[in-house]
């Protein structure tokens, strides 16, 4: 029950993994009341990731390429 400065393996993954996506990842950020778990957004659609650890992830970026700004940023009438 350390806590862990350095970015974990799993962060890393997560990164390089969205990144190839052409997703646009905030820094991750440490949860409030928690030890090790920290979330990332994407600036460009909005999704998130939450990692747990060095090995746990759940992702909402699902499998697909970023799809960009969310559809509720058009302003069309
Ligand atoms: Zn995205």
């Amino acid at each position: 029950m350390m806590p862990n400065e350095a970015p974990s393996e799993a962060v890393v993954e997560v990164q390089v993994s969205a990144l190839l996506s052409g997703h646009d990842l905030t820094p991750f950020e440490l949860l409030p009341d928690t030890a090790d778990e920290y979330q990332a957004t994407c600036r460009r659609c909005g999704r998130t990731v939450w990692v747990r650890g060095n090995s746990l992830v759940y992702s909402l970026l699902g499998d697909a390429d970023c799809p960009g700004t969310p559809a509720t940023y058009d302003s069309e009438p």
